[in-house]
């Protein structure tokens, strides 16, 4: 008797189905070397063509960077793959003490503490740090891990109030504060969670007037800023010093060693030391999952390393950015304007950010097409990403295979 399909297969045979009718399936690109502003694409027949790299998040170029490299090297040989533990049992190196160290100094916060990534970063905050009778007030266009870690909380901590505000608009945030605070009483806990930098848009959370807003009603202010770190600011600190304020005008910062600093993966959360001491007495993720690979923590840590003495690449990156969105806007492509490294250029339908991107990879140019569902119908976009690590040909031969579209 041949076995029969389980009901399982047959439901996900049939979505992968309707995905491929509708054209929404994705398909993943493989690169067979390091990640750089050109990489080399394996093609299905096994063959390998370069293209310029638009769309990793390799905001500083250091994914490759000899040091970077050298520096996990050092480490594997050092302390081998792991502990084979999570941290509180006997999962903790020594180079994970240094990396938080560094990354705390750099926030200029009091403490930091290292996670295999930032989503798990994120869904350690709210399900341990809020209480059942507390608010978490967060924008509509926070990150998916964000969204999921109050989702969490909600389920783990019942009675959990939550709050969402239309993105960067900050008379719907004090709204939500103040029936927040009328809620929860003055002695309640509010968070208002926010992205640094909002992925789709390259937009910035308007952190002075949510800072200033958070200390009339006494909340605690939580920023992502995954895509900021390394890239906002002056000396790249992220966001917060974008708006010259200092790493303290933040309650709580998590972020990501998976793009600027280093891009392999990992995350963190850093603050206050007693909130960052209770997520590593009681988060889930921290408790019952491996630490960061030590090779990674060194990588990382070299990463953080460089971006503190060479201020000069987050300057690179800035003077890439205004020049990629002067030239792109100059070959009559409507492009956000924004201070960040993400640069995305509205041409509306799903069907053609997508036809246009794949155009663009017979070019030459790797941008990744977003649509409906990932942004609204009608708001679709090539989201071209600018790296330190560009030089102006490579800017140049974008917007040359942009003016062929
Ligand atoms: C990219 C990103 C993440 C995910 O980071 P990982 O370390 O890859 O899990 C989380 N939050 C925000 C805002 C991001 O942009």
């Amino acid at each position: 008797m041949s076995r029969s399909m389980s009901p399982l297969d047959a439901r996900n045979e049939k979505l992968l189905a309707s995905l491929r009718e509708k054209r929404e399936l994705k398909s993943l690109q493989t690169i067979d070397g390091p990640m750089g502003p050109v990489v080399r694409l394996r093609q299905p027949d096994g063959t390998v063509r370069e293209a310029l790299c638009f769309c990793s998040n390799n905001y500083l170029g250091l994914a490759n960077h000899p040091e970077v490299v050298e520096a996990g090297l050092k480490a594997l040989r050092d302390y081998g793959a792991g502990t084979a533990s999570v941290r509180f049992i006997c999962g903790t190196f020594t180079p994970h003490h240094t990396l938080e160290e560094r990354l705390a100094q750099m926030l200029g916060v009091e403490a930091a503490y290292s996670f295999v990534s930032c989503w798990n970063a994120t869904e350690a905050v709210f399900p341990t740090l809020a209480e059942p009778t507390d608010a978490i007030i967060s924008d509509e266009l926070n990150h998916a891990c964000i969204i999921d870690s109050i989702r969490l909380a909600g389920v783990i901590r019942k009675g959990v109030h939550k709050f969402i505000y239309r993105n960067n608009d900050i008379a719907g945030l004090e709204a939500r504060l103040a029936e927040a605070r009328a809620g929860v009483g003055p002695d309640g806990v509010i968070f208002v969670v926010t992205d640094g930098v909002f992925s789709m848009e390259g937009s910035i959370a308007r952190l002075p007037e949510m800072r200033a807003l958070c200390t009339r009603f006494n909340a605690s202010l939580v920023v992502d800023d995954s895509h900021g770190t390394g890239v906002m600011g002056r000396t790249g600190r992220g966001t917060h010093e974008h708006y010259d304020m200092p790493g303290r005008s933040v309650d709580l910062f998590t972020g990501t060693l998976g793009k600027a600093l280093g891009g392999a993966a990992g995350g963190f959360v850093a603050g206050p030391r007693s909130a960052v001491d209770v997520i590593v007495q009681r988060a889930r993720p921290t408790l019952f999952s491996n630490a960061l690979p030590a090779t990674v923590a060194a990588s990382a840590d070299k990463a953080v390393e460089i971006l503190m003495n060479e201020p000069g690449r987050v300057a690179r990156l800035h003077a890439n950015v205004a020049s990629a969105r002067k030239k792109i806007r100059e070959a009559g492509f409507d492009v956000l304007e924004s201070p960040t490294a993400i640069c995305p250029i509205i041409v509306h339908e799903t069907a053609r950010a997508i036809a246009m991107s794949r155009r663009l990879l017979e070019l030459g140019v790797y941008v990744i097409g977003f649509g409906y569902p990932v942004v609204p119908e009608g708001h679709a976009r090539l989201r071209v990403q600018i790296s330190a690590a560009h030089e102006e040909p490579h800017i140049d031969a974008l917007v040359g295979a942009l003016k062929r579209m």
